[in-house]
């Protein structure tokens, strides 16, 4: 119903492959506790009755996706059909992970007291993360070392918590009914790190020790630069956006203060040239990695979120490099599509909880 509003009772009968009675004995329990409306309806020819639309009333459930970082943590709630209710951010000024929670407590306190049709709340972290525990493992990024971070903060909330990985939940932003459905994609996130998440039959692939999809630590250049997980060349330290402002501001003469104003000097068609040798190259090591991606994942889509993803210099090299070691046939299946969404993390932690909430009422039912 949240992917095709406006669907009859036969409709969902019919995509479930179950009796009508028991879709309608369902309903009614949703549209008695107000979560779902009849709404008009839907003409069913000259034979038979009219069929009646359901809607899920989008407004009588929301969720709420929180980004903890080192400095600011960034949140947004958003009701049951995606709309984005508010964003905000929120500086942090813990030192260590207990610090930090008890700050992050207080902001999930205020949010559900705001939001009283809460779902729960989805936490993103940049590093390894056990979501079905809540625990963080290690977080290179933020300093943290074994973290229970779901237990603590659902000790003082009435509420579930969901904690992922940072690019495991802004992949989940592109399960929202307006992204075009997919459910085998590889999303990869050059941000301050660089990840990658496999997206299968609506769900996230995590791996056996919560590690699948981290393409930022494979080793792409033989000798190049120490990455902060200790080994050398990790693509991260190629193109995560720190290196990638770092390489421009030294090409372009000039400091860059984030990706949203190094997106705009490559906006302008006279930087372009200017700058075409390093968007070649970026493109080049990323590049490196999409053949093992499309060969060990063989997705049918890659989306590669990035603030260069309007620089066709950029995308050609990437495109170039991957069609030249994968093998034909794949490559040729495979779409590689270029976007920049720079709130994917808060939208794909709080779909999380409405994804979680879905897989309830799977067992309610
Ligand atoms: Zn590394």
């Amino acid at each position: 119903m949240r992917q095709h509003p406006g669907s009859s009772r036969q409709q969902i009968a019919k995509a479930l492959g179950v009796s009508k009675n028991t879709v309608s004995l369902i309903i009614d329990r949703y549209i008695q506790s107000g979560i779902v409306r009849e709404t008009g309806t839907v003409e069913a020819g000259n034979v038979g009755r009219p069929r009646i639309r359901l809607t899920i009333d989008s407004q009588s459930m929301t969720a709420a996706g929180i980004l903890i970082g080192k400095k600011t943590a960034q949140y947004r709630v958003m009701d049951y059909a995606s709309n984005v209710l508010e964003t905000g951010e929120m500086a942090l000024h813990g030192e260590n992970p207990d610090t930090c929670l008890e700050e992050i407590k207080r902001l999930c306190r205020s949010l559900h007291r705001q939001y009283p049709t809460l779902l729960g709340i989805g936490i993103g972290i940049p590093g390894l993360v056990d979501p079905v525990a809540g625990v963080v493992h290690y977080s290179a990024h933020l300093g943290w070392d074994r973290t229970e971070v779901k237990k603590t903060i659902e000790s003082c909330l009435a509420l579930p918590v969901y904690v992922l990985n940072n690019v495991k939940a802004a992949s989940l932003a592109w399960l929202q009914p307006a992204q075009p459905a997919s459910s085998d994609l590889f999303y990869i996130r050059l941000g301050e790190g660089v990840g990658g998440a496999y997206i299968h039959e609506s769900g996230v692939f995590h791996g056996s020790s919560w590690t699948a999809g981290e393409i930022g630590h494979l080793s792409v250049r033989e000798n190049g630069p120490v990455c902060r997980c200790g080994k050398k060349g990790c693509l991260e330290t190629l193109v995560g956006v720190p290196a990638i402002l770092q390489v421009m501001a030294e090409r372009a003469k000039r400091k860059f203060s984030g990706p949203k104003e190094l997106r705009r000097f490559l906006d302008e068609p006279e930087n372009r040239d200017r700058v075409k040798e390093v968007m070649c190259r970026l493109g080049y090591d990323l590049g490196q990695v999409l053949p093992s991606v499309i060969h060990l994942f063989n997705p049918r889509q890659i989306i590669i979120d990035s603030p260069l993803d309007r620089s066709s210099d950029f995308q050609q090299a990437i495109i170039d490099e991957t069609c030249r070691k994968t093998l034909s046939y794949s490559f040729h299946q495979v779409e590689i599509r270029f976007v920049y969404t720079p709130h994917a993390i808060l939208s794909g932690a709080a779909q999380a909880v409405i994804l979680e909430y879905e897989n309830e009422q799977i067992f309610v039912n």
